[in-house]
């Protein structure tokens, strides 16, 4: 995309010429178009909840329910939506710190078995209720260099994940595999890499979605996810999170069988 812009040359008063100047713009229109999308999907992802509960409580404070079961429920949506509410804005509050790299990671040796048990203890409360088995297949002794608060909170969004787009009696799995001869060099020092996938026997992704999860607010099927509690911005801020620990994510799915996401991670030797 290119600005066009003419300028007089003038000298002496006298009129010397023009000056043609061309300007890519492309980058930054879009910048400015992505911006704007983001306030857009932000106002409406906020609207959506606030007017639930503007709607419930005013037919409450109206007097028309008489029904005190019908008027819990009301109170339960006023309750869940505000919910929602809060989780949405401290998911924005946080993206926008890591983008704007606002958030100082502490970095630490982490045994990952351990680790990643503790993290599906946390889970387990929510897995019993969906019937859901979460299994550790690792190896003890390997470690990586994380922030430990930033590494749960990738791995806990990713078995949330799991656990949520998986139909009740299904499998999630964690497998962490160190991955030999992969060695590369990253600023004077060797690395190699750790993976750690995240796998479920759930609803899986459309091909055609995939390319696009990690966006902000892109979901695949926007009443389930709502539903489910999701905010649409936790894959942004895994993927985010992971970057800042020189890693990458990868997903790969397959609809009605499950979906498989792995962290790649470096590895100090
Ligand atoms: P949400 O809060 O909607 O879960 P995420 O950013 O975590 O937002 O995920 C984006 C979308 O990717 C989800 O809405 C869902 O459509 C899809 N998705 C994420 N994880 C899975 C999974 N394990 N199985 C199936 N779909 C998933």
């Amino acid at each position: 995309l290119l600005d066009l812009n003419l300028v007089p040359i003038i000298q002496d008063d006298e009129f010397g010429g023009v000056l043609l100047v061309l300007q890519d713009v492309s980058a930054i229109r879009r910048l400015e178009r992505m911006r704007s999308e983001f306030v857009a999907n932000v106002s409406h992802e906020l609207k959506t909840p606030i007017t639930a509960v503007k709607g419930f409580a005013e037919t409450l404070l109206g007097g028309e329910v008489d029904d005190p079961e019908t008027a819990r429920s009301f109170l339960q949506i006023i309750f869940d939506e505000s919910d929602r509410l809060n989780r949405l804005i401290g998911d924005i509050l946080e993206l926008s710190k890591i983008e704007s790299r606002r958030i100082p990671l502490q970095f630490s040796p982490v045994e990952l078995t351990s680790f990643i048990g503790k993290s599906i203890k946390l889970m387990s409360a929510e897995a019993a209720r969906k019937d859901i088995e979460v299994t550790l297949k690792a190896e003890p002794g390997i470690y990586v260099e994380a922030d430990e608060d930033r590494l749960r909170q990738i791995i806990m969004n990713l078995l949330a994940n799991g656990i949520s787009y998986t139909p009740d009696g299904g499998h999630v799995t964690i497998v962490v595999k160190p991955v030999a001869g992969t060695q590369y060099v990253s600023e004077g020092e060797d690395y190699d890499q750790i993976h750690i996938s995240i796998s479920d026997t759930g609803i899986g992704i459309p091909k055609k979605d995939l390319p696009r999860i990690f966006e902000r607010f892109y979901r695949v099927d926007k009443a389930r996810s709502r539903g489910s509690g999701g905010t649409g911005l936790g894959l942004s801020i895994v993927k985010h999170l992971i970057e800042l620990h020189k890693g990458s994510i990868t997903v790969e799915s397959t609809v009605g069988a499950g979906s498989t996401f792995t962290i790649i991670l470096p590895v100090l030797q």
